[in-house]
């Protein structure tokens, strides 16, 4: 080979050498690209975990917390508001009655026709319609407008022309899910708006005069004989179907929690109360905050980007309003780290754009492709073409910020039932021995109800597992999760029977002392 022969023939060499450095080094870097995605999930799965021990210490801390929340106004996050409810219904029941629900995604109408006998299914005509988005930060005369002409629009359709303002006035109850000081059964001031509400107008406003005045401004002749909300619905409608049924629980756009309380227990307000019986207290625990939550970047971000900084921080983690703008948030930093998953779609910068629905029919996906996840990426996010892996990734994101919601809200509930000495020990302060149940256990019954709980099998699924691991199996067999359809309506309009007149009619929810269907020690 001659002087040129030997020069082509190194030159070929070299351009192989390069050639092959350069694909090794796009593997390498690829490799690297696809590490820091994982980088990424991985700090998300040790960020998120909550291990039993862990939701037992925020058992304790709900209990402690409801504690002083009972003992002082103002003295614990958890306001632990009076519902002025002391009576549950019966069944004795009689009459029609309305009632309106409102208090995040979705607007209620419901009409029920009581018979004075007890049904296993109450009977009624209900209307759902989504709120529009615009009335969530308009005035409060826009807001209560569009409520009294959909009731005007669903009396008259169902009652006749002639009905909507008939003389005798309805009886109404009105489910208005956001934090109020109740004044009565009936009234009560908005304390502050939640879940992407802000109506500043309305903030110290009596909510149920707020009603009043839009129904006579469409001519209609209304009662609010019960002003409550969500979670003190599902509680009325969950007893009347199951005298067991202690305490109630709301997984929709929102979360909260409510339960029969024993009047001495409420220290802040000895000697308010004529009767010695006991009433159902509103927790308002979205508002719950501990630092055994585990909190990640991502809760912190959403947080800063919401009207209510620094507040809600339990149902920031839980509740159908977030999950989805959680996951959002994981996938941007997923895809800022890493190039796995193509250039950075523009829409998944917006705000609230991956609903919990979403972040559900992805982690719900049975298909061999995932190809429910390459539809919802690509028709929401503008996310096309994601290889199978970079699917896989995002459905463990879904089920990371999914599993923990679900065991945080567990944790919840059984810091109920710890303070109400549900939990096999006693209640608090808890004196339990280790591996010892010291109390004869009654079926204790919660009812639950929201899109959330009642849509989302996995998130269901998770929460009952949860709520199993921290009582254990023994005690656990006792405790039943009742999803309750139509709970914070129907329950709206059992209450306002049960309130008609303001008379107090129903049964005192504590009997001899203690709640009807309580423990046995
Ligand atoms: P609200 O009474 O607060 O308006 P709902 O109880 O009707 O709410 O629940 C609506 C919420 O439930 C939605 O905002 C959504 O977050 C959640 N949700 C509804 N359907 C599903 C679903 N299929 N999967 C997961 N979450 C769902
Ligand atoms: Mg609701």
């Amino acid at each position: 080979m001659g002087k040129l022969g030997l020069a082509f023939a190194a030159g070929i060499a070299t351009g192989t050498c390069l050639a092959a450095a350069v694909v090794v080094g796009r593997r390498v870097r690829r490799r690297r690209r696809w590490w820091r995605a994982l980088k990424v999930l991985e700090e998300l799965e040790e960020r998120c975990a909550t291990r039993v021990e862990r939701l037992r210490q925020i058992v304790d801390a709900v209990a402690v917390e409801m504690n002083a929340g009972l003992a002082s106004e103002g003295g614990s996050k958890l306001k632990m508001l009076l519902t002025h409810v002391q009576n549950l219904p019966t069944g004795n029941e009689q009459g029609i009655y309305y009632a309106l629900d409102i208090g995040g995604t979705n607007f209620r109408i419901v009409r029920v026709e009581l018979d004075g006998q007890k049904s296993d299914s109450i009977k009624h005509d209900v209307e759902r319609m989504p709120i529009p988005p615009h009335l969530m930060t308009g005035t409060s005369e826009e807001l209560f407008d569009f409520i009294a002409t959909s009731f005007e629009k669903f009396v008259r359709t169902l009652e006749g022309a002639s009905n909507g303002s008939r003389a005798e006035s309805m009886e109404l109850g009105f489910t208005f899910s956001f934090p109020v000081q109740q004044i009565s059964t009936s009234s009560g001031d908005l304390i502050k708006w939640t879940k992407g509400f802000s109506i500043p107008d309305m903030v110290g406003e009596d909510v149920s005069e707020c009603l009043l005045e839009a129904m006579s401004r469409k001519g209609l002749n209304m009662q609010v004989t019960a002003l409550i909300n969500d979670s003190v619905g599902t509680l009325a409608l969950g007893h009347y179907y199951d005298e067991d049924t202690v305490a109630a629980v709301t997984f929709g756009t929102g979360t909260n929690a409510c339960y029969l309380e024993r009047g001495e227990a409420i220290i802040k307000c000895q000697g308010l109360f004529s009767t010695p019986g006991a009433m159902i207290v509103n927790i308002e625990w979205g508002n719950f905050w501990s630092s055994h939550l585990p909190r990640t970047s991502y809760d912190l971000d959403l947080d800063a980007d919401t009207p209510n900084p620094n507040e809600q921080g339990f149902e920031k983690m839980i509740s159908g309003m977030y999950l989805g703008d959680i996951v959002r948030r994981v996938i941007l930093r997923m895809m800022q780290e890493s190039e796995i998953f193509g250039p950075i779609s523009p829409k998944l910068q917006d705000p609230f754009i991956l609903s919990t629905p979403m972040i559900a029919a992805m982690h719900e996906d049975n298909t061999p492709d995932l190809s429910e996840v390459a539809k919802v990426l690509k028709d929401s996010l503008e996310m096309a073409d994601i290889p199978i892996f970079a699917r896989k990734v995002i459905v463990r994101v879904c089920d990371v910020v999914t599993r923990r919601a679900a065991r945080l809200a567990a944790a919840g509930i059984v810091g109920i039932l710890r303070k109400i000495g549900r939990d096999g020990y006693g209640g608090f302060p808890s004196r339990k021995k280790k591996g010892t149940v010291h109390i004869k256990m009654q079926r204790t019954v919660v009812a639950v109800e929201g899109g959330l709980y009642a849509n989302y099998a996995i998130f269901r699924e998770y929460l009952n597992e949860a709520v199993e691991q921290i009582l254990g199996e023994e005690v656990a067999s006792h405790v039943v999760l009742k999803l309750i359809e139509d709970g914070s309506s129907v329950g709206a309009a059992l209450v306002a029977a049960t309130h008609r007149g303001s008379s107090g009619g129903g049964r005192s929810v504590y009997e001899h002392g203690q709640p009807s269907g309580g423990m046995t020690r």
